[in-house]
């Protein structure tokens, strides 16, 4: 290739981690002199970083891949990540892929491009084996242009839930040097970004050198300057209690769990072999609510388990109802090499269909309820961009969506926001006071 400057574009499959590290690969591309440009350009590189998470997952990644080499023929294409990690053979067949990059070396996937990428010599194949041991992050992704930064401090996991191929995609489960983590959440503040989003796959199991993951919470905490600090999904076993005062008191940490809780049934909860039952998780949730005021609770939740009858849908439903703002529903997916895909029993789609469909008829409901308890009151919302209206949308600390049609506003300003009224799945407000 030949162009002085050479464009890159980039598209992210999957979880917030993916996001976070398609951040810190382009900061990588644009450090090295590359122009990144929107996926639907005419680029030179196209990277994906993609996710296996269902069987959906993988199709949406071939299906894009396939219009990827079809509109943009020249350019380089490698795909990164879960998927490549465990479905490399199914990448291997589709004609024009250049380079296909495993869990271990994907944040290096511009030194395996290398200077000059050459298109269609072959698909080279480098997926080594994942390590166990702690990590650092040369990259960081100070040079986005986003207003809320995703910071990784984690990586795999070892609970081994029967339906979860990310064991397998990500490896076990590793922590991110302290020090390190510290470094680019300095780095970020110092460059603008007033909100930090801890990701990884199991947050909560954080362990390097005698530090946990609310040593991690704390640290970040005292980092002069950061204005807001949020917790993406935690798995409900690894929360430590202490958590629960230090987000009642803090004007920092965000009062917002995502915690997943996939079934609300013992008995399915059992076959998925998650590590609490029922009551275990409601208890942590009662906890919670009674201390923290304004508490958004989220969660995930599979629909259409082996095994799951209706009673057992029923006790979800129930959980979502009486606890939840809102859920992702995930109908489930069989998923080569897990243990539940050796039970007898087999997941129906019609009743998945029906399912999922009554549960995110009853996560709407629930944003919506969440959402009008604030009319009236006031939040604290960071401005992120405009919609198509012209209004500028930001998340208040639990977040809730709003929208501010106000013309004087910027990206990146947090300001106190005057709920007015809601429409679906939007909040809308009018500046109060901003804050100094
Ligand atoms: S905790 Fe369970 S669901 Fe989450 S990544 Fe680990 S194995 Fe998968």
């Amino acid at each position: 290739m030949t162009s002085s400057i050479l464009k890159a574009s980039f598209y992210t499959f999957g979880c917030r981690l993916n996001q976070a590290e398609t951040a810190l690969i382009s900061s990588k591309f644009r450090s090295d002199g590359y122009d990144i440009v929107p996926i639907e350009e005419k680029t030179d590189v196209c990277v994906i970083n993609s996710c296996t998470v269902t069987e959906q997952a993988d199709a949406k990644c071939r299906q894009l891949i396939r219009k990827i080499l079809r509109n943009n023929p020249d350019a380089y294409v490698a795909v990164v990540g879960c998927y490549s990690q465990t479905g490399w053979q199914s990448l291997q067949k589709i004609d024009g892929i250049d380079l296909i990059v495993g869990t271990a070396e994907k944040l290096n996937v511009l030194e395996h491009i290398g200077g000059d990428p050459v298109k269609g010599v072959e698909t080279r194949l480098v997926r080594p084996s994942i390590l166990k041991t702690p990590f650092t992050i040369e990259a960081d992704s100070t040079n986005i242009p986003t207003t809320r930064a995703n910071l990784k401090i984690q990586d795999g996991c070892n609970f081994m839930c029967s339906f979860c191929i990310i064991p397998f995609a990500r490896g076990r489960a590793r922590s991110r040097a302290f020090w390190d983590i510290q470094r680019e959440a300095i780095s970020l503040v110092e460059s603008g970004y007033q909100e930090l989003v801890i990701t990884g796959v199991n947050i909560g199991t954080y362990e390097y050198e005698g530090q946990s993951f609310l040593d991690v919470i704390k640290m970040l905490l005292s980092i002069e300057g950061l204005k807001r600090l949020r917790i993406s999904s935690i798995e409900p076993t690894t929360i430590p209690v202490e958590l629960i005062d230090i987000m009642a008191e803090s004007e920092v940490l965000c009062s917002h769990f995502h915690i997943p809780l996939q079934s609300g049934s013992d008995k399915i909860l059992e076959k998925m072999k998650r590590l609490y039952n029922q009551s275990k998780y409601l208890e942590f949730l009662d906890l919670a609510r009674a201390k923290i005021p304004d508490l958004l609770l989220a969660t995930d939740i599979i629909v259409g388990f082996p095994g799951e009858e209706e009673e057992d849908f029923a006790e979800s439903c129930r959980i979502l109802e009486d606890y939840m703002a809102y859920a992702h529903v995930f109908p489930y997916s069989e998923r080569q090499g897990t243990a539940s895909q050796r039970l007898v029993e087999k997941s129906d789609s019609q009743i998945k269909k029906k399912r999922s469909k009554r549960l995110q008829e009853i996560s709407q409901e629930k944003k919506q309820e969440f959402y009008q308890r604030f009319i009236g009151k006031t939040v604290r919302v960071l401005t992120e961009e405009k919609d198509r209206s012209g209004r500028w949308v930001g998340f208040s600390d639990n977040y809730i969506k709003v929208a501010i049609a106000d013309n004087s506003l910027s990206a990146n300003q947090l300001i106190k926001v005057q709920i007015e009224s809601v429409e679906k799945n939007m909040a809308i407000g009018s500046v109060a006071l901003e804050e100094k």
